[in-house]
């Protein structure tokens, strides 16, 4: 059963969480796999597919939001697009596009950065969104602050977090074709009344949060620890052992797990209604050539598999019922 836990360590300015993904990750595989016209995906593809897919499970429950959290690596190599978003109750769901044959031991610049044009993409979607409301996005480069291109899925979005929350974040991500699962630690702005009277001083020293970054003393001995969690150990060994192993002798305080229906499972939100707003955005014209081509418009999710298929009168309905509606985005169904 896929399970995320999370932990404080006691009286320190830290935090950790970690995610296992089983039944959740088969299932993305397994779907994939049953798609005649994909096929299932290459191991180096299945690899990066899961680690995001983990990843973006630890970040939505790092951030309070009411809303998806999508993790996007475009690349400009063989693979074009990979995309993992998950919700507030941890529901997931993955998929990544493929155009070019791989190496089997192709890492993130072989298949995403082969030119140095790949990014990273996190977006919040809030779950409401007001008119003219835009999705928050942040975008990074696949290369290091001196440009030599980044081999790991977690240096890149070890780079986002403290760019984009200044705060130390330590990730460890592994995936097979049966677990996906990551380890982060994060240090807190402040531990107490203590930490607030200290950061209260700092910054009246003029030293920011953003300068206590790698300074922690607390932070950096945990992360060393957590640095040292192999991809075997990761994927291999179940939750209890792995949080014993790196911390014995920290004090930890841990939270309930979340499992079963609170925890990570996979889920697609594609629907019919949806599939009609991405044909109405493709406008009229589009639609009736593709329908004059080959009789009805059939569009597949790529998250789930799902065909949906319009003939002529559903795409007429489409175009005459319900314009005022918003449509669908083309990418994110
Ligand atoms: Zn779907």
């Amino acid at each position: 059963m896929s399970e995320l836990h999370k932990f404080l360590f006691d009286g320190l300015p830290v935090r950790g969480m970690i995610v296992r993904l089983t039944d959740a990750w088969r299932e993305i595989l397994a779907r994939r796999a049953s798609n005649t016209a994909t096929g299932a995906y290459p191991p180096p593809v299945a690899e990066l597919l899961g680690e995001m897919t983990a990843a973006a499970a630890l970040m939505q429950s790092n951030i309070k939001f009411n809303g998806s959290l999508i993790l996007q690596v475009f690349g400009d190599g063989p693979v074009k697009v990979v995309v993992a978003e998950a919700k507030p109750d941890l529901s997931l769901r993955a998929t990544a596009s493929v155009t070019g044959v791989l190496p089997a031991d192709a890492r993130l610049p072989a298949m995403v950065n082969v030119h140095g044009k790949g990014r990273c993409a996190i977006t919040l979607e809030p779950a409401e969104r007001l008119p003219g409301q835009q999705p928050y996005q942040g975008v990074v480069p696949l290369f290091d602050d001196q440009r030599q291109p980044l081999t790991k899925l977690s240096d890149v979005l070890q780079h986002y977090m403290l760019q984009s929350e200044q705060l130390d974040t330590t990730l460890v991500l592994a995936a097979d074709d049966q677990v996906a699962a990551g380890l982060l630690i994060q240090r807190l702005p402040t531990k107490g009344e203590a930490n607030l009277a200290a950061n209260a001083e700092a910054a009246a020293q003029g030293i920011s949060l953003e300068d206590q970054i790698g300074l922690n003393e607390d932070y950096n001995r945990i992360s060393i620890l957590a640095s040292s969690l192999t991809r075997d150990e990761l994927l291999g060994l179940d939750v209890e052992t792995i949080l014993r192993r790196l911390f014995w002798e920290e004090k930890l305080l841990r939270f309930a797990p979340q499992q079963g229906m609170l925890g990570p499972k996979f889920r697609c939100t594609c629907s019919r209604e949806r599939v009609a707003g991405m044909i109405r955005g493709l406008g009229v014209q589009e639609a009736e050539e593709i329908l004059a081509e080959r009789g009805d418009i059939e569009v597949g999710c790529d998250f789930c598999g799902k065909q949906y298929r319009f003939d002529a009168v559903d795409a007429a309905q489409i175009f005459t019922a319900g314009t005022d509606q918003v449509p669908g985005s083309p990418t994110v169904q």
